[in-house]
C-alpha cells in the first residue's frame, strides 16, 4: 500500500466517512474543519434505501442514527389563517430514518475520533503537489506534507477552489434561496411540520428534538444574490424584506431569527463538474456532486461516496491515479440520478406565481386519492438504491452483530 497519509478538509458527512472508510482500510486519515468544534444540530437530513442503510450498518453506527432519529411524520400545508389544506406523506420527506445533519456528524465524528487526527479551526490555504506528495498550508497550523489531499467540505468547498478553480464555474444556482434556524415550538406541532405557501415564497415550521424546539424553514425565488456567507445580519435584512406581512407564521418567525443560535442561509445549488480529482487531489460528497438541499438526496450521496473513495483507493493500493477514476466510474451514474432529484424540485416549492401555488396546493389535497399518490417516494428510494456497492474487503473489528458482506449483494 502506498500514500498512506491523507488530509481530509471538512468533518460533516462525507469527511468524517471516509476517514472512517481509509482507517479501515489501512490509511492514516487526518481531517481539518475550519468551524472552531463540531457543528450540533441543524436542519434535519435522511437515509433512504438499502445502500444508504448497509453502509451506516457496516460502519456499526446505524443503531446510534436511528436512536437519534428525528420521528417526524406527515407535513401539512396550511393556509393563511393556519387551518391544515392537505398533508404529505412522511417517506417523501424523511425517507427511512432522518436526523439532525448535526447529530450525524457528532455519531460520525466519535466513530473517527480516536483514530484520526482532527485540526478544528483551520483551513487549508495552498495545496502544492510534487511527484511524492503534496505541501500544505494553513491558515493557523505549521505546513504539512500529505500524499492525498481530498475535499469533503460542501458546496462553497475550498479544496475544490484551490485545485480546481473559482467557485463560478462548477456551482448552478437553481434559482431559490433557503434560510433555516432553531426556534420555539410555539405552535405545539407534535412530530410534525406545517408549510405555507404563496407565490415563489415558503415558510415552514417543523418540530425537533422531541418537540422540545422547531426548525424554522423560508424558501424564496430569486437570482443568485452577491452575499457574503458569513454577513448574517444582510442575510437576516434580505430574509426580512422578502417575507415580512407574507401571512401565517412569517413575521413571528422573522422576529425570532435575531435570536437564532444557528442561523443558516445559502443559494440552492447542485455541484456539477466533469472530473472529481486532478492529481493527488479529489473531492467527495457536496464538494464535488452536490445535489441541491431540495434533491434529500445529499446525505446518502456522501456516505456512497466516501465508502466507494476509500474502497478503491484500498483496490488499487492506494494509487490515487488508478483509483480515482474508477471512484469515478463507480459513482458518476449514481450522482446524476441524485443529481435528477434535485432538478426541477425548486419551481415546486416556490412556483412563481400566486395561480400555480394555488393550483399546487389544490393538487396536494386530492393527492392521496390518487393512483399515483406514492410515485414521489418511490422515485426517490428506486434513486437511492441504484447502486450496486462493492464489497471492497475492509479489514479491522466491526461491531458485533455487523457485516459489511451485505455490501454488494
Ligand atoms: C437546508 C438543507 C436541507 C437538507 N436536507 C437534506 C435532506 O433532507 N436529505 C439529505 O440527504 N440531504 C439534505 N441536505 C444536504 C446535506 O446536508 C448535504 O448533502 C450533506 O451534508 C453533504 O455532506 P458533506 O459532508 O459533503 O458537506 P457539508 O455537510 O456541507 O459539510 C462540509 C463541511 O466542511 C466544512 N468546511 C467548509 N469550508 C471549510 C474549509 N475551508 N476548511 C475546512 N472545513 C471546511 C464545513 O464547516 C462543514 O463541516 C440538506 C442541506 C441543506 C442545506
Amino acid at each position: 500500500m502506498k500514500n498512506l497519509d491523507v488530509l481530509i478538509s471538512g468533518s460533516s458527512v462525507a469527511g468524517p466517512a471516509l476517514a472512517y472508510w481509509l482507517h479501515r482500510h489501512g490509511f492514516n486519515p487526518t481531517i481539518v474543519e475550519r468551524a472552531p468544534a463540531l457543528r450540533d444540530g441543524g436542519y434535519a437530513v435522511d437515509f433512504r434505501g438499502e445502500a444508504h442503510l448497509s453502509v451506516l450498518r457496516a460502519m456499526g453506527v446505524l443503531d446510534a442514527v436511528e436512536a437519534a432519529r428525528t420521528g417526524t411524520g406527515s407535513m401539512s400545508y396550511v393556509n393563511s389563517a393556519g387551518k391544515v389544506q392537505a398533508k404529505m406523506p412522511a417517506d417523501l420527506f424523511a425517507g427511512d430514518v432522518e436526523i439532525l445533519r448535526g447529530d450525524l456528524a457528532r455519531i460520525l465524528y466519535d466513530a473517527t475520533e480516536p483514530y484520526t487526527e482532527y485540526l478544528f479551526g483551520d483551513s487549508v490555504t495552498s495545496l502544492t503537489e510534487d511527484a511524492d506528495g503534496v505541501a500544505v498550508t494553513f491558515e493557523q497550523g505549521a505546513p504539512r506534507r500529505f500524499d492525498l489531499v481530498i475535499g469533503a467540505d460542501g458546496l462553497h468547498s475550498n479544496t475544490r477552489r484551490l485545485a480546481f478553480g473559482p467557485e463560478e464555474r462548477f456551482v448552478k444556482h437553481l434559482g431559490v434561496h433557503c434560510a433555516i434556524f432553531t426556534t420555539a415550538n410555539h405552535l405545539g406541532l407534535d412530530h410534525t411540520g406545517h408549510a405555507y405557501r404563496t407565490a415563489g415564497k415558503l415558510v415552514a415550521m417543523y418540530s425537533a428534538r422531541h418537540n422540545t424546539e422547531a426548525k424554522a424553514v423560508f424558501y424564496f425565488a430569486s437570482p443568485a444574490l452577491d452575499l457574503d456567507r458569513r454577513e448574517v445580519t444582510r442575510q437576516q435584512a434580505v430574509l426580512a424584506e422578502q417575507f415580512a406581512g407574507t401571512g401565517w407564521e412569517s413575521d413571528r418567525l422573522l422576529r425570532d431569527m435575531r435570536y437564532a443560535p444557528d442561523f443558516y442561509f445559502d443559494s440552492v445549488a447542485q455541484v456539477r463538474m466533469d472530473s472529481w480529482s486532478r492529481g493527488r487531489v479529489a473531492l467527495v460528497g457536496d464538494a464535488a456532486y452536490c445535489p441541491s438541499s431540495l434533491s434529500g438526496m445529499g446525505s446518502g450521496l456522501a456516505l456512497v461516496g466516501a465508502y466507494v473513495l476509500a474502497g478503491e483507493l484500498a483496490a488499487a493500493g492506494g494509487d490515487h491515479r488508478v483509483a480515482f477514476g474508477r471512484y469515478e466510474d463507480a459513482l458518476r451514474e449514481y450522482a446524476e440520478g441524485c443529481r435528477k432529484m434535485g432538478d426541477g424540485v425548486a419551481w415546486l416549492m416556490v412556483p412563481g406565481s400566486r395561480f400555480m401555488a394555488g393550483l399546487l396546493n389544490r393538487y396536494y389535497k386530492v393527492m392521496p386519492y390518487l393512483p399515483g399518490k406514492n410515485m414521489a417516494a418511490k422515485i426517490a428510494r428506486k434513486t437511492a438504491e441504484n447502486i450496486v456497492l462493492r464489497d471492497y474487503g475492509a479489514r479491522g473489528a466491526l461491531p458485533t452483530g455487523q457485516s459489511p458482506d451485505r455490501l454488494g449483494h
